[in-house]
């Protein structure tokens, strides 16, 4: 992807409040099969984009939480975001790659992310991660996954394309297993959090989007592709969707 590329993708998606599927309450419900966090404890949030769910995992717990992501331009809204929350002294935003963590070793209570694991790999990113947890940490990832063992060729397609990676989810639990932790918890996010919370706001944006971008052919093709995806998922939506796998190191 060249430059040019992204950083219109990055101007699109900062138009909108999430940058992949999911809700306050999905966050909530994962939090809910992590124990033991207490003020002292150290949330990364990874691949926070513009930090949604980093202020949800602030508000619903008492530790630090350090959202993480690296692209500026969400960093930037999410800072000013955290300015604007009253959270500022457990809110931490950075600029960083999830490959090349700036955390130490043992450091973290959990790690968090949400539809952004693909970036470097599910199982990689697992295994990779596993050494900034403290003993018996969690984590808690939301990844696309398949909800059957065979599907239409038309959408295992599009997947082939756009992510590979995209597995069932009792391989992806195996891979979770792979990288050294014991499964505590996976659930599928319902669909509103696709449609209501992540593709109706697109819907609503893209006029003003493509006005700000008139006449470039990028722009108008990002629409395209976008709104390409909406139908793959309403026509398809009974094979794939996200889920969130929570497990603890071992
Ligand atoms: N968690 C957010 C964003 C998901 S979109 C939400 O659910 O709304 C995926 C995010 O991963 C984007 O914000 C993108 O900028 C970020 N990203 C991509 N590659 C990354 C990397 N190597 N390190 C950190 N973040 C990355």
């Amino acid at each position: 992807m060249c430059d040019i590329d992204l950083k219109l993708i990055c101007e699109y998606y900062s138009k909108i409040d999430r940058q992949g599927p999911g809700s306050p309450e999905i966050t909530r419900k994962a939090l809910s099969f992590v124990n033991g966090l207490e003020p002292a404890s150290k949330i990364a949030d990874l691949g926070c984009g513009t930090g949604g769910q980093s202020m949800e995992l602030a508000r619903a717990t008492e530790g630090q939480v350090y959202g993480l992501d690296l692209f500026p331009h969400f960093i930037d809204i999410f800072q000013k975001n955290i300015n604007a929350s009253g959270l500022q002294n457990r809110l931490t935003a950075l600029v960083g790659s999830m490959d090349k963590l700036p955390f130490q070793e043992e450091e973290l209570d959990l790690v968090w992310s949400e539809g952004a694991i693909y970036n470097i790999g599910f199982e990689e990113g697992l295994q990779y991660w596993r050494r900034f947890l403290k003993k018996d940490g969690y984590v808690a990832v939301s990844e696309a996954s398949w909800f059957s063992r065979e599907r239409p060729k038309e959408i295992q397609d599009f997947w082939e394309r756009e992510y590979p990676g995209i597995d069932t989810i009792p391989n992806k639990m195996a891979q979770m297993q792979n990288a050294g932790y014991s499964l505590v918890a996976s659930f599928v996010l319902p669909d509103y959090c696709w449609t209501e919370n992540f593709y109706k706001p697109q819907i609503s944006m893209q006029d003003s989007f493509l006005k700000e971008n008139e006449g470039s052919k990028a722009a108008q093709e990002l629409v395209e592709s976008q709104n390409f995806e909406m139908r793959m998922y309403e026509q398809y939506k009974k094979y794939y969707g996200y889920a969130f796998y929570i497990g603890r190191k071992i």
